[in-house]
């Protein structure tokens, strides 16, 4: 399988907004991709679309080769297509490590009450994902964390737990919403870090990214979005020398 991800003709509107307008692109599988654009341009309804958190007025959206345009949320999470959010949505009470342990199956915090309810056979989940959460925490770098309540984490952190509740799913392919954005730049090189090793692991990465440094350094392929459509495609420097990029940055 070469295109992990194939978007045809997708578009959205909200009233008499064209969000995303016969959006065409795809993604090679293992690849880390940058997906970039001005504000508005349509990147996070995107992402909602491919993500099932959003219906799309038309078009094909394709997961490994199957049409995912159709299915719930949930549907898509369990498939192993996994997103975070520009703002993270951590269980704030929680620690860290228990927040890894209470969403290994879906992503909303929906089913925490149910599960908690379940006692004994909880434990006995927690045991196989015990094992699982510290590879994770050891990936992202929150070893030391674990005990900490998620609440009192920085930014960064949050962003990085955000990240570690995804990767307790073992997704095929993660969409991440500007990860580095309002995180320090220590913070980033390590985020950096972990990207690539996470991609490394076997994960597909689509990124968007403000962050030229981030995207020149980990991409290697951009795709470029103005006004709901896909302006332009190709390697980092490419995209950075491409005219009509500029212009849409310029909002010619
Ligand atoms: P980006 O992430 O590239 O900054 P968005 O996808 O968030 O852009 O937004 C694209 C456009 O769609 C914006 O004009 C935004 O206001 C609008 N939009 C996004 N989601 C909704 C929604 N749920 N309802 C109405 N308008 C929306
Ligand atoms: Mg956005």
């Amino acid at each position: 399988m070469k295109e992990i991800l194939e978007i045809k003709c997708l578009s959205r509107r909200f009233g008499g907004l064209q969000a995303v307008n016969k959006c065409e692109f795809s993604v090679r599988a293992h690849s880390i991709t940058g997906l970039v654009g001005p504000n508005g341009a349509g990147k996070s309804t995107l992402f909602n679309l491919v993500s099932g958190f959003v219906r799309p007025d038309s078009g094909e959206i394709r997961f490994a080769g199957e049409r995912i345009d159709t299915l719930s949320a949930h549907s898509v999470a369990r498939l192993g297509l996994r997103r975070t959010f520009q703002i993270p949505r951590e269980l704030k009470q929680m620690t860290v490590l228990e927040n890894l342990l209470l969403v290994p199956e879906n992503q909303f915090g929906d089913r925490i009450v149910s599960v908690l309810s379940q006692g004994k056979r909880v434990r006995e989940e927690e045991g196989k994902n015990l094992q699982i959460a510290r590879g994770v925490l050891e990936m992202v770098g929150l070893s030391e964390k674990a005990t900490h309540q998620a609440a009192l984490l920085s930014g960064g952190q949050k962003k990085l737990l955000e990240l570690a509740r995804c990767l307790m799913a073992k997704p095929k392919l993660l969409l991440l919403d500007e990860p580095t954005a309002g995180v320090n730049p220590t913070l980033i090189r390590h985020l950096m870090s972990v990207l690539r090793r996470v991609n490394e692991s076997g994960v597909t990465l689509l990124i968007i990214e403000h962050n030229m440094t981030v995207i020149m350094e980990l991409c290697e392929r951009v795709i470029v979005m103005d006004r709901g459509q896909v302006i332009a495609a190709g390697s980092p420097s490419a995209i950075q020398s491409n005219k009509q990029v500029l212009e849409a940055y310029l909002g010619g």
